[in-house]
């Protein structure tokens, strides 16, 4: 990530942390992007979107690596869909649900807080029909999402380590 790009990210944390009604200092805003820099600015602001649709609270740093990994996830994903032996290609998922992404996405809420997201259904102004991504509950026994979890432990132990 450029330095252009971290003073963008940092933009887009200030706004999610807005949204999250979470008080964010510069130091740890700086934080933050210090945390992130190594990820693809553009896979990162599709994290984010992802967490502001999921997530009750302002995320953590690894949150939003988890939720960037997702992205990737999913990402690769299409891409295969779309090889042109496609068709040949049988994708096997450990978890239907999810496509083994960890998020379940396209959801829909009546609007009276079944996504339990925010206000829902709590005011007439917050109960409107909505679609929403939640968290699969495969998260914690996928053992693919635990593969991906273990290269991202390897990862950051390996930049810890060349520090
Ligand atoms: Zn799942
Ligand atoms: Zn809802």
């Amino acid at each position: 990530m450029t330095k252009q790009e971290g003073e963008l990210l940092a933009r887009d944390l200030a706004v999610l942390a807005e949204v999250f009604a979470e008080p964010l200092t510069n130091v740890r805003l700086a934080g933050y992007v210090n945390g992130l820099r190594d990820l693809e600015l553009a896979t990162l602001r599709e994290a984010m979107a992802d967490c502001q649709a999921s997530m009750q609270f302002f995320p953590k740093i690894a949150d939003l690596r988890d939720a960037e990994f997702g992205v990737r996830a999913r990402r690769d994903e299409q891409r295969l869909r779309l090889l042109p032996a496609a068709g040949t290609v049988q994708l096997s998922y450990h978890c239907g649900s999810c496509e083994d992404t960890g998020f379940d996405r396209g959801l829909s809420c009546p609007g009276d807080g079944t996504c339990k997201i925010g206000k829902c259904g709590q005011t007439p102004l917050t109960s409107y029909p909505h679609q929403y991504t939640r968290k699969c509950f495969c998260r914690a026994t996928n053992p693919k999402l635990e593969a991906q979890r273990a290269v991202m432990r390897r990862k950051s132990q390996e930049r810890a380590g060349a520090r």
